[in-house]
């Protein structure tokens, strides 16, 4: 079944110009084109991944679909309802809770001066997952024991995690509150290989054991194409191909 539909969407960044020329001619406002034309699905449990050179447009996508910014044309249907325009501001908490985010760098959702059982915690009973303090930390030692980190980690601080370990607690906050769908923007590029291997590893499990759509945006065909399902390829905001893996990485 379809879980997300993305239908002709379009996303302009407007930007100031504060130049003499601009004053001139009295353009101030400028116009970034960031996608055009967007169409493609995702179904329950499939792996898509975005791929496409920095700058093509594919964190733009992601933050349309979590409400970071707002679409200037077209659809985003998640699970029968259209997110294009619609604020994170004006989501309600399961919406927010049915879609999670990983970032490349885990400190754009772990607060520094949070244990990590808190921020954990925190994510449980906001989604409203567990409210009963026991049944919470049994939760919060599940999801440690999710990404195999030991479960006296609930009581440390980001700043005494590894780079690896800080991804795995960005994972297990990311699944904390049973999304839908996942969405990792580049979850392992800041990771040394050794390491990015054993976490993109780790997500790939997890996805599969809760049936989670994941879309995964990257830059690295080669990761890609090992753990993909559907491949959407992007250039200059628009796709420009899009399929199976094994149609997407077929000889010409
Ligand atoms: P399912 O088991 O859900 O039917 P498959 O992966 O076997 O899905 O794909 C069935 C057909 O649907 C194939 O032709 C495939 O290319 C197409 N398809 C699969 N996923 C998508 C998608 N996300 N968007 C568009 N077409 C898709
Ligand atoms: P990618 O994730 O593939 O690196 P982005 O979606 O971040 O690409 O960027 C797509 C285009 O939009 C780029 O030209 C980028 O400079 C521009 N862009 C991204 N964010 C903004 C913004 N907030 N304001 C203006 N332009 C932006």
């Amino acid at each position: 079944d379809s879980v997300l539909q993305i239908r002709d969407m379009r996303k302009y960044y407007e930007v100031r110009d504060n130049s003499m020329a601009a004053l001139m001619n009295g353009k101030r406002i400028r116009y970034v084109k960031a996608n055009e034309k967007i169409d493609f699905d995702a179904r329950e449990c499939q792996t898509v991944a975005i791929v496409g050179e920095s700058g093509c447009g594919k964190s733009t996508f992601a933050k349309v679909l979590m409400g970071l910014e707002t679409a200037t044309d077209g659809q985003v249907v998640f699970q029968g309802s259209d997110l294009a325009d619609k604020p994170v501001q004006t989501r309600s908490p399961q919406e927010i809770g049915s879609v999670q985010m990983v970032f490349q760098n885990p400190f754009d959702t772990l607060n520094p001066s949070h244990t990590v059982g808190g921020q954990l915690s925190r994510v449980i009973r906001k989604f409203g997952v567990e409210s009963d303090p026991e049944k919470i930390r049994e939760r919060v030692y599940e999801l440690l024991d999710l990404v195999k980190l030991p479960r006296d980690f609930a009581k440390r601080r980001p700043r005494q995690l590894s780079g690896g370990q800080k991804q795995r607690v960005g994972i297990a906050r990311a699944f904390a509150g049973n999304p839908r769908m996942v969405v990792a923007d580049e979850p392992v590029s800041a990771l040394d290989v050794s390491v990015a291997a054993a976490v993109t590893g780790l997500l790939m499990d997890i996805q599969r054991s809760y049936r989670t759509t994941l879309l995964f945006i990257s830059h690295d065909l080669s990761l890609v194409r090992y753990l993909a399902d559907r491949v959407v390829v992007m250039y200059l905001g628009h796709i420009v191909e899009q399929g199976t893996t094994d149609e997407v990485f077929a000889p010409p």
